[in-house]
């Protein structure tokens, strides 16, 4: 599963950024079970507003189970999740509480592949939030600017290059105004061309401050942009530090032995 490529993002985020102080999600002591198959064990984790976290860690270790269950895609069986102050539990008013308010970005786009760019942007701000139409445009337009490709506004997704539907993808979470985006390796289905025009967009989000936990083995964008780096194994979050010191000095074979593969 590890990718091979390195791209460095062209620019690179302050390294200060306004992290504050506030924990925006709060996994306490998380554990879950597939059936009899114990995927998240003791998952303890601090995210706070503004905070850039790359997860990365060999395949079937549990990464996306952990953020899938963050807006509750997945439901977790011991411990606590809380988001935004509100703990997840079966209550549906605080899941859809959570999931308008924390984007998420998949490997595979899921977008809408029967309407177009625009209309996949304006559907969740117009069913959803009940947003009028025109400042859904509007929005949409906006954003489609921001990771730009306007021009592909009314065209189908299967008309785009993987590259410009991950950024329509992008485009669609945020028209929902999250404060919190999760993105599971986004950039995996990628053909390298395009691996950079995608990372360029997370750069510049996380520039702006966007609290995000990302999915990733793409180790130039983590020592570019991330805060923390959690590496995990075998359901376990086996080592958490900064880009800089988790590269040079890892404290655990497990991690040693995976970064010397992917770096
Ligand atoms: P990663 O994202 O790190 O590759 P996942 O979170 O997708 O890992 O999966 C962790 C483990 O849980 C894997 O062994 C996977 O096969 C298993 N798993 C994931 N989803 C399910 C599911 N819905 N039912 C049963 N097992 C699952
Ligand atoms: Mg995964």
């Amino acid at each position: 599963e590890p990718t091979q490529t390195t791209v460095e993002p062209s620019v690179d985020a302050p390294k200060t950024p306004a992290m504050g102080e506030e924990v925006v999600i709060r996994l306490d002591n998380v554990n879950k079970w597939f059936g009899h198959f114990h995927v998240l064990k003791d998952i303890n984790l601090d995210v706070r507003r503004g905070e850039r976290v790359v997860v990365c860690g060999p395949s079937g270790s549990g990464k996306s189970t952990v953020i899938r269950c963050i807006n509750r895609l997945e439901e977790h069986q011991q411990g606590d999740i809380i988001v935004n102050g509100v703990t997840l539990t079966n209550d549906v008013k605080a899941i859809e509480a959570i999931r308008k308010d924390v984007g998420m970005v998949f490997q595979s786009f899921n977008l809408f592949p029967h309407l177009t760019v625009l209309e996949n942007l304006i559907l969740g701000p117009i069913w959803v939030n009940k947003t009028p139409r025109k400042e859904a445009v509007d929005t949409a337009m906006y954003y489609l600017e921001r990771v730009k490709i306007p021009e592909q506004a009314s065209k189908y997704p299967g008309q785009l290059s993987g590259g410009q539907q991950q950024r329509v993808a992008i485009a669609r979470s945020l028209c929902m105004k999250p404060s919190i985006m999760l993105f599971d390796e986004p950039t995996s289905a990628l053909d390298p061309e395009m691996i950079k025009e995608v990372l360029d967009v997370m750069v510049e989000l996380a520039q702006e401050g966007m609290t995000m936990i990302c999915v990733t083995h793409e180790m130039g964008f983590a020592r570019s942009v991330a805060d923390t780096v959690v590496f995990m194994a075998d359901g376990q979050i086996v080592e958490k530090n900064s880009p800089k010191e988790l590269f040079a000095n890892p404290q655990e074979e497990r991690t040693r032995q995976f970064l010397s593969q992917i770096i």
